[in-house]
This record gives structure tokens, sequence and C-alpha cells, in this order.
């Protein structure tokens, strides 16, 4: 890991979107690679429909069984790089010698729209959202039961050449030192009890004030209101 860099994006008033209708929360899940975030993202992702995926840009190449603009945007660095200097990305960095970047439209519209948006991104990317978002932004890390366990998920999952399984386990301990920046964290030992975790975190954002403060307004204006 190296780079990080990210850029202010300006967002229609607080106030106007609260009263206005719900405002969407941004929801990151980072871990390292193989404790199981795309897993526990995509089982939230099957039960919450209404749950946006953010996906990201990528210079790395896809692995076999990985659609374009499914689980990312695969451009090559060229690309990436003339995105970067257009201001597109709402943050990016260099993860595992790849550069991953959030689309800042996506983010905005999600945003201004009230839609929920979950994110498989690094801790860089989660620091940086943090910081640009604020209290829209909750932080979720997902942690293995233990590095022995987090090979075997990496060697299991056979989606990368050896040499790079290497390099993502090289760099684990470092990643999760990152842990105590997030708001939740999440011990992947039993996949039900941490996706329970996860639907509970997720389920308690719903209720935030800043999701909700619409509805309370609407009632205190003598509106019947509904979440239906
Ligand atoms: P990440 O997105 O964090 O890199 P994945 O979600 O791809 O990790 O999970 C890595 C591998 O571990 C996958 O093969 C997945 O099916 C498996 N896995 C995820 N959670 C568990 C768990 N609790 N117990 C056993 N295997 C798991
Ligand atoms: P993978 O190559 O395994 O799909 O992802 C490698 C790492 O990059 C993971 O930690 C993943 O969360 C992170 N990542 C994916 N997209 C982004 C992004 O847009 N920004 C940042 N900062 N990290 C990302």
């Amino acid at each position: 890991m190296s780079s990080e860099s990210s850029k202010r994006i300006t967002l229609p008033g607080r106030e106007a979107i609260s009263s206005e209708g719900p405002r969407g929360q941004l929801l990151v899940v980072s871990s390292p690679s193989g404790a199981g975030k795309s897993t526990l993202c995509k089982r939230l992702r099957r039960e919450f429909d209404d749950l946006g995926f953010s996906v990201s840009y990528t210079t790395r190449a896809p692995r076999p069984g990985e659609t374009d603009g499914v689980e990312y945007h695969f451009v090559d660095a060229s690309t990436f790089q003339e995105m970067a200097a257009r201001d597109e990305f709402a943050e990016y960095a260099m993860v595992h010698g790849n550069m991953y970047g959030t689309d800042a439209r996506t983010v905005e519209a999600a945003l201004a729209g009230g839609r929920d948006l979950i994110f498989d991104i690094d801790f860089q990317g989660g620091r940086s959202l943090r910081r640009h978002f604020g209290e829209d932004v909750v932080l979720v890390f997902i942690l293995p039961p233990s590095l022995q366990e987090l090979e075997r998920r990496l060697r299991t999952r056979a989606t990368d050449a050896n040499e790079v399984i290497e390099r993502r386990l090289k760099v684990a301990l470092s990643e999760m030192e990152h842990y105590a920046e997030y708001d939740y964290v999440i011990l992947n030992d039993d996949l039900d009890t941490a996706y329970d975790a996860l639907r509970g975190i997720y389920l308690a954002c719903r209720h935030r004030i800043a999701r909700t403060r619409f509805l309370a307004e609407r009632l205190l204006a003598g509106e019947e209101v509904s979440t239906r």
C-alpha cells in the first residue's frame, strides 16, 4: 500500500435534504483480504434490495467469474489516472499493488437521493470517506479468527495466484492495526453470527436521526407518516 488521495465534494445542504426525505447512509466494510467482507456484503444486499453497492474502479485484472460493471469497473492505468485528474473519485488508493477508486457521482447521487450504499473498500478509503462525509459514514471492520484461517480462506477461495496470496497475507497484520479507526468490529469466525452482527448494524443505521428526521418533521407538521 502506498498513496492515498481524495477530494472534497460539494453536496446539497444537510438541512434541505433532511426535512424533505431520508438521507442516505454510507456503510463501509473493510478487512484484510480473505476475512469475508465480500461474502457478508453480498448477503446483506441480497436481503436488502434497496441497499446499493458502490462499484469501484480498479486497475486489477478481473478474476475468473468477475464481470465488468458488477464487482468492479475494470480500467487500465492511464484511464484511471485520467479519471483521478478529472476529480471523478470520491477517494482512491493503491492497495496490494493496484489502484482502486470510489466513483464520486454514485456517492453524491445516493446521499442526495436518500439511498443507502455499501462499500467494500480498504482502510485508506474508509478514512477518506469518514473525513469527507462525517456522520453519513458508518465504518465496519471485519476480522478473521486467526492468520492461519485467513490463509486457509484465501487458498480455498482459489481466485488469486500464489504470489498474490503471499503479498496479501504479508500486509494483513498491518491492515488489521487500523481496526481502531472504525465504529464497529465484527469477528468473522462463524459466518451466520458475523452476518447477524452486520445486519444489526445496518438496521441501526437505517434508524439514525439523519435518516429518520424527515419522518418526525412530517409528523410534527401534522402529516400521517409511515415506513411502508
Ligand atoms: P474478502 O472479500 O474479505 O477478501 P471473501 O468474502 O472473498 O473475503 O471470503 C474469502 C473466502 O472465505 C471465501 O471463499 C468465503 O466463502 C470464505 N469465508 C467467508 N467467511 C467465512 C467463514 N466465516 N467461515 C469459513 N469461510 C468463510
Ligand atoms: P480485491 O482485489 O480483493 O477485490 O480488493 C483488494 C482490496 O481493495 C480490498 O481491501 C478492497 O476492499 C479494496 N478496495 C476495493 N475497492 C476500493 C476502492 O474503491 N477504494 C479503496 N480505497 N479500496 C478499495
